[in-house]
This record gives C-alpha cells, structure tokens and sequence, in this order.
C-alpha cells in the first residue's frame, strides 16, 4: 500500500521539490568573474552617491557630479561635461569614450546619477552609476577593445529623461552610437534582470547569453508594457538597437526614502558588474549588424538560455497537440458540454480557493517581517514563496486524498482539472494565431508547459504502479518553465509586499491546479461515467 501511496504521490513530491530547487538556482551565486575588491570599490561609491536624497539642480546632486567627474579623471579618462539648462533648471550630463582599435561606430553605456527628492536612491540609479564606475575602471585596465565604448551617467531622469533626450538630440557623439545598454533599478537586491530590448536584437540576446548566469526573459516585456513606468532606453529605441536591466529585487525601496545603500545587496552589485563587463566586451568586440533579425529569450534554470526567432508558426502544433490531448483525455471523451463548462467554472473556484489562503500566508509572513512599508530583501520574497509552494503542495496532496475516497468526488477533480488544462491550451491556441509577428509577448515556453501538463494528466490516467513515475518527465518540464515565473513576476510585480504575495498565490493556483489530476485515481476517470450521475461511496478507500 505504502508502494502504491509512493507511486502517487511520488512525483508530484518531486516536481515541487525541483521546483524550490529551480527558483533557489536562479539567484545568482560564486563570484561571477569579479572581484571582490570591485564589489568593494562599488559599495564605496554607493555610500558617498547615495549619502543624501539629489534631484536634479540641488546642491547635493552638484556634489555628486563632482565625485563622479572627480572618480572618472582619476582613471586618467577626459570627461565630457555637457551642461544645460530646462525653464529654471540646470542639468548636467557627464561622459567618457574608450576608443576602439578598429571602430565603426560606438556602445553607449548610460546610467542616471539623479535621484528622486524623496530618497537618496541608492538603488535607484545608484547601483547603474557604480556599475560604470566599475566598467571605467575595468576598460582603463585592459588592452582597447575593437569598437568604441561611451559610458554616459545622465542628470534630470527623473524629471522627464532630461539628460537622455539632451545626449541623443545634441551630442556629437549620438552618430556613432550602434547599440544601447541601459541600467535601472527598481530595488537593490536580486539579480540584474535583462526586461526590455528592442526588435533587431540578435546580437544583443546573444551576448547578454554569453553572460555569467544570465536571468531574464522576453516575456518579462509583457510585464513591463503593462507597467506606468519609463527609463533612459526609451528615448533611444526606433533609433539604435538597445537592451534594459534593472535590479528588480526587494523593489519596495523605490523611491522611498529608505532607498539606501545598506538596501543594496553585494550580490546584487556583483551580478550587475559581472552581466554588464561580459555584454560590453562581448558587443564591442564583435561588428555592428544593420538589421539584425530580431529574437526572443528564455532563461531556464540548470539548462541555460533558450533563444528562438518571432513566433514560427510550426510552434503552434504544439498548443493544438496540448489541447488534442485534453479534449481526447480518459475523463473528457464522452462529456457534454455542460459537464465541460461545469469543469471551468469548478476550476475558476478552486483557483480562487487556491490562491486565497496563499496570498493570506505569503502577505502574513511579510507582514510580521517588515510591516506594511518596510522593505522587502530577496531572501524574505524566496521564503514567502517558499510558504505558498508548501501550502500548494498540501493541498494538491489533501485534494488527492479526499478524491480517492469516492468516485464521485474524483470525477469533480477531474472535470475541474480538465476545465483548467482547456482554458489554458485554448488560451495557447487563440494566442499563437493572434501572437504571430509579436515578438516581445512571445510565450511560447509557457504555452509548451501546459502542452506538457497535458501529456502528464494523460500518462497519469492511463498508467499504473511503478509506471507512474513516467509523469515525472513532463512534470519536469512544467517545473523549469515555471521557476523563473515564480522567481521573477512576483518582484516586478509592484513595489508593494502585497501585490507580492497576491501574484506568488495566483501562480501556485496555476501550479497546483496543473498538477492536481495527477492525484486522481485511474478508474476515476472512466468516460463511461462521463456526465451521468454517480453513486456517492464515502466508505471506499482508494488504496
Ligand atoms: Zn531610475
């Protein structure tokens, strides 16, 4: 009997453990090609940037300009200081520029030294500005690369990107640039998460892959289109290929005046020197495409970056294969319609019973944590997740449980499950036909997930005893595509804890009500029982 439990419930235990395992994996960690004395170098910077809140035209953002200029001549470099004035407001850019050995035209590298008035910003552009300090220090140090390199530290971002308009509108140097690196930051901890690049990218995806253990992912775009906010890049995107990252982690330091330096992780600034080192290297060792086709790009965790180009249309058998599979699954064939909208509605419920209690556990653990603004590190997020994957797996298991009792309460599993997997491959369908060309929402490692969620719920109807393992193989699948969901979404999600955890419940509703049928009986599912009423058999254990 115990044999029978384990060949049940076995590799749904296993799939949730891989899962913590993957989003645990995605943090980056070791050294990542830097030193510590960079790490180093960069904290010091922070502390004096980020001493004080400085917004554009007050006396403390003069005196940060000054440590800046100050830190950039010290490494024997000619800085470019291109002061203006906006209304009553006086801005001020600095820049330097690596020439290449056989250039062709320019990287610009940018960061905002500006804060908002409400905080001293650390993260929020400090940790950007460190980076180049760092970058300058590095590419001072090393032989010249092939192209050249402009790193540009702008002023008024906050304002209005002020300083991004004024260096793309009125600095000579505009014309060379060929490609755009941007650096935000939205918190200080976490990795430096590559959001946004613009459609000629191959080059860009192909040498922020190359970087130590990249993170990020196209569909990240999705997320930030449907966000209020806006960045240095957009000012250039229509006119030079370019790419986003930001430290997303712990964001509800943004713009707040506890956006301090002690809220930045080393790590954090070690994963955004080491990814932004590797790509200028990369890019500017290689030659400019003029029209470079444009890709998207998945990060999965222990398998390494995925990149493919616009939606190809045979992907779209896929999300028909997923949903084949569903409507021709043991316990659909032979239903009536009611008894598949009856499904829907069940699973939108269980959805909510899901995510309900889970995002009343994730937001009581950052409650007791941190209070109601107070901020959020890296670690404490993995934890509240870590509280909702558990809550998800016991009531997976209890579901499984209490449906093995009765064929009848297996058969309501079931129809929800299967309500579930529909909606979803449907989803998958309607949006490959509608998606086609649309390359930044591309979500096509998603929609292969609920494809293999499918093939799961049909191994784990139609095997049997130690045959039952076999689902782990697509389990596995569903597990890699939803870690960097689970580890992401829920950080970008909003600066509020909250929003959080209400993100973190919905994704494990999803998880779980995937994975849910796996614990159904096999004759449960018979479709000779199909719409017709069943006998109510409380008494009948399962096993
Ligand atoms: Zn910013």
């Amino acid at each position: 009997m115990w044999l029978a439990r384990l060949c049940r419930y076995g590799p749904l235990v296993l799939a949730f453990l891989l899962l913590a395992l993957a989003v645990r994996s995605l943090a980056p960690s070791g050294t990542l090609g830097v030193a510590d004395e960079a790490v180093a170098n960069a904290r010091r910077h922070l502390e004096v940037i980020a001493r004080e809140p400085h917004p554009s035209g007050s006396q403390a953002n003069a005196s940060v300009r000054t440590y800046l200029r100050g830190q950039l001549a010290a490494l024997d470099l000619d800085v470019d200081v291109d002061t203006w004035s906006r209304g009553a407001l006086e801005l001020t850019n600095l820049a330097v520029r690596f020439p290449g050995t056989d250039a062709t035209g320019a990287l610009l590298v940018l960061a905002h030294y500006d804060s908002v008035s409400r905080g001293p910003g650390a993260a929020d552009d400090g940790s950007g500005c460190v980076a180049i300090l760092e970058l300058a220090r590095a590419l001072s140090d090393a032989p010249p690369l092939r192209q050249d390199v402009i790193l540009l530290l702008t002023d008024g971002e906050e304002q209005g990107l002020y300083g991004a308009f004024r260096f793309r509108d009125a600095h000579p140097w505009m014309q060379d640039v060929r490609a755009v690196i941007n650096l935000e930051a939205m918190g200080g901890a976490g990795p430096l998460v590559c959001f946004q690049m613009s459609r000629d990218n191959a080059d860009l995806v192909g040498a922020w892959a190359d970087a130590p253990q990249p993170v990020g992912s196209s569909f990240a775009e999705v997320v930030y289109s449907l966000m209020p906010n806006d960045s240095d890049l957009s000012v250039f995107l229509g006119e030079v290929p370019g790419m986003n990252f930001a430290l997303v982690g712990g964001c509800s330091v943004y713009h707040q005046p506890y956006d301090v330096p002690g809220k930045v992780e080393d790590r954090a600034l070690r994963h955004e020197i080491a990814t932004l080192t590797s790509c200028v290297r990369t890019l500017a060792s290689g030659e400019w495409r003029e029209d470079a086709p444009s890709r998207n790009w998945f990060v999965w965790p222990f398998l390494g970056t995925l990149e493919w180009s616009e939606s190809p249309p045979e992907w779209g058998v896929l999300s028909i294969l997923g949903l084949l599979l569903v409507l021709d699954a043991p316990g659909a064939r032979g239903r009536r319609v009611l008894a598949i909208l009856r499904g829907i509605l069940t699973a939108a419920l269980t959805a909510v019973a899901v995510a309900l209690p889970a995002f009343a556990i994730g937001f009581g653990f950052l409650f007791t944590r941190s209070g109601l603004k107070g901020p959020t590190s890296y670690g404490e997020v993995h934890a509240m997740l870590a509280l909702q994957g558990a809550w998800a797996l016991a009531l997976a298991v209890g579901v499984g449980a209490w449906s093995g009792r009765s064929p009848r309460r297996a058969g309501l599993v079931l129809e929800a499950s299967l309500g579930a997997l529909l909606v979803a491959s449907l989803a998958g369908v309607y949006y490959h036909v509608q998606g086609l060309g649309l390359r930044g929402s591309d979500g096509l490692p998603l929609r292969a997930a609920v494809t293999a969620a499918a093939v799961a719920f049909v191994l784990a109807q139609r095997t049997k005893g130690s045959l039952r393992w076999l689902v782990l193989v697509p389990l596995v699948y569903v597990a890699l595509t939803f870690a960097p969901f689970v580890s992401i979404l829920p950080q970008i999600g909003s600066q509020l804890e909250w929003l959080a955890a209400a993100m973190g419940a919905a994704l494990f509703a999803c998880f779980t009500l995937l994975v849910s049928p796996l614990l159904v009986e096999h004759a449960a599912g018979d479709p000779a029982g199909g719409d017709a009423p069943r006998p109510v058999e409380d008494a009948a254990p399962a096993d």
